[in-house]
């Protein structure tokens, strides 16, 4: 079973994808995470970014996996050919150079390949931007999270904070968060949007565990 869950940056997709995955015992699926590994590697071999065949052929060549800790089914790291980049993919940098790498069309085709082998492979939460669109159109569940932008600005600030990477100045993250936004839903190949048979919610005043038990709901069709 696939539950997709997307929308835009900051809308707190990933502490939700996790938290319902570790309460219905899925497993989850950071597809962003695989955009940004593939966004560190051109940056490190210094491929330019509007080289959509080399990007492609990137993507194409190279091993993403998730490194899990015994007994928990959600990843903690990632690994690019064996590179443990979960911290380095997370840098202002990062957030710059993945819209360019994740609007061509060869990367996207590379990476959505991967995505359902793994997605096919058990129970999944997935979250993204194009999941229940692209990747898994047939998903039992789907969800579009939505929130303010100046909320999702607070909470990514927070999130940077905690995590000790990335930037905390308010003002750069909104402005990067709205640029985001813009270059992903206006790309011509799997733009950011909700899927017609999604459930939008809006988190901006919704406290997250009441987002995770609805989702959870509606996994155990309850809701
Ligand atoms: O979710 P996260 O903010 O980590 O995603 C980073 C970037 O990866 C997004 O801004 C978007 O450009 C790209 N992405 C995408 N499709 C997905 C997931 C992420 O284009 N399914």
């Amino acid at each position: 079973m696939i539950v997709a869950i997307d929308g835009p940056s900051g809308a707190g997709k990933s502490t939700v994808a996790k938290a319902v995955a570790k309460k219905i015992g899925f497993s989850c699926l950071d597809t962003g995470a695989m955009y940004r590994s593939i966004a560190y590697l051109a940056c490190k071999e210094g491929i330019s970014l509007d080289d959509e065949a080399a990007l492609t052929k990137l993507a194409q060549s190279v091993d993403i996996s998730f490194g899990h800790v015994e007994g928990d089914p959600i990843p903690r790291s990632v690994f690019i050919n064996g590179e443990d980049v979960t911290t380095a993919i997370r840098t202002a940098q990062i957030d710059k150079a993945v819209s360019p790498v994740s609007a061509t069309p060869g990367v996207r085709e590379a990476l959505l390949e991967c995505q359902r082998r793994i997605g096919h492979a058990g129970d999944y939460v997935v979250e993204g931007r194009d999941i229940g669109t692209v990747v898994f159109p047939d998903a039992e569940v789907k969800v579009f999270l939505t929130a303010s932008d100046e909320e999702r600005a607070h909470r990514r600030v927070r999130q940077n904070a905690d995590r000790g990477i990335g930037s905390i100045d308010y003002e750069e993250v909104l402005a990067d968060i709205r640029r985001r936004d813009t270059v992903d839903s206006s790309r011509a190949c799997a733009p950011l949007k909700q899927a017609e048979d999604a459930i939008h919610m809006d988190t901006t005043a919704l406290y997250i565990e009441e987002v995770i038990e609805q989702i959870c709901a509606l996994a155990r069709g309850e809701a």
